[in-house]
C-alpha cells in the first residue's frame, strides 16, 4: 500500500455490449510515470474516467495512497491529491495567466471565481501561483491574457492550475494532442520533470513520447491489460506487438 500512490484493483465497465474495462489491475509508484497504450476503442478514456471518478465502475476499487475512494466523486478525489490534467478551458480567457493560477490555487471551482476576485491580491496564493508558473516555464506569459496565448501556452496553463494544488498523483489523457512539434516536446520535457513532484498515468497516443518518458508501460486490449512492463520489454514482447504495435 504505502509505495503505490494509486491502485486500480479488479475494475470493470460495461456499456451495453461492450466491456471497456475488464478486470483492470494497475498501481503507480512514486516517482514513475506509468504510460497505458493501447488501440482506439481500447478502454484508456473509460479507465481514466474510472480514476478521476467521473465514472462509476460496475466492480473493483480504486484507491488513493491507501484509501478506497471508489465511493467518491471527482471534487473529493481532487481535494485527495488527484490531479487530473488536460481538462479542456479550464482557464477564464479574459483573464492573466497569473490570476488563471491564484484562483486555481484558492481551490475554487472555476465558476465560482468571480466571486473570488479577492484573492488575486493575497500573496499567500501569488507566491504559489509563480511558482507553479516557473515550473510549466510560463513565468514571462503571467500578465498576458489568456486568450492571447498559443495553444501550447494554454496546455502548460492547464498543467499549472493542477500543480499549484501539489497534487499527489496525475492523471493524463493525451496530454500531446494536438500540439505541433515544439509543443509536443515542451510538454515532453515538462512531463519528464514533473514526474518527481508527483507520478503520472499517462494515456498518449504518441508512441515516441510514450517510449521516451514511460518507466512502465501497461498495454490494453479490448479492456484487458495483456501486459505491463518497462519499455524495452514492451516493445519485445511478442503479444504486444501482435496485438498492437503492428507485427
Ligand atoms: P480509448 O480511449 O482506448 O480509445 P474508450 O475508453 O473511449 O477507448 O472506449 C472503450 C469502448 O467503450 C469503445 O468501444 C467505446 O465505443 C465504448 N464507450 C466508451 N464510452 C462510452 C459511452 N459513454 N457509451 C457507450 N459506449 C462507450
Ligand atoms: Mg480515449
Amino acid at each position: 500500500m504505502t509505495d503505490t500512490v494509486l491502485q486500480v484493483r479488479n475494475v470493470s465497465k460495461a456499456f451495453g455490449a461492450v466491456q471497456a474495462s475488464d478486470g483492470i489491475t494497475l498501481d503507480l509508484r512514486p516517482g514513475e510515470i506509468h504510460a497505458l497504450i493501447g488501440p482506439n476503442g481500447a478502454g484508456k478514456s473509460t479507465l481514466i474516467a474510472q480514476i478521476a471518478g467521473a465514472l462509476r465502475p460496475d466492480a473493483g476499487s480504486v484507491w488513493l495512497s491507501g484509501q478506497d475512494v471508489t465511493a467518491l466523486g471527482v471534487a473529493e478525489r481532487a481535494n485527495l491529491g488527484l490531479a487530473r490534467s488536460f481538462q479542456v478551458s479550464a482557464v477564464a480567457m479574459d483573464l492573466t495567466v497569473l490570476q488563471n493560477v491564484v484562483l486555481a490555487a484558492c481551490g475554487a471551482q472555476r465558476r465560482v471565481w468571480r466571486f473570488f476576485r479577492a484573492a488575486l491580491r493575497d500573496e499567500r496564493l501569488i507566491a504559489p501561483a509563480r511558482a507553479a508558473l516557473a515550473r510549466v516555464g510560463l513565468t514571462g506569459e503571467a500578465a498576458t491574457i489568456v486568450a492571447d496565448l498559443s495553444h501550447g501556452q494554454r496546455r502548460r496553463l492547464e498543467l499549472a492550475l493542477a500543480l499549484v494544488l501539489e497534487p499527489t498523483c496525475f492523471v493524463m489523457d493525451e496530454p500531446l494532442a494536438g500540439l505541433g512539434a515544439d509543443g509536443s516536446a515542451e510538454m515532453t520535457a515538462l512531463l519528464a520533470g514533473l514526474k518527481a513532484q508527483a507520478p503520472i498515468l499517462l494515456v498518449e497516443h504518441d508512441m515516441d513520447a510514450v517510449f521516451a518518458l514511460a518507466d512502465r508501460i501497461s498495454v490494453l486490449v479490448y479492456g484487458k491489460i495483456i501486459a505491463t512492463g518497462a519499455p524495452d520489454a514492451i516493445r519485445a514482447d511478442s503479444d504486444v506487438r501482435r496485438a498492437y504495435l503492428g507485427d
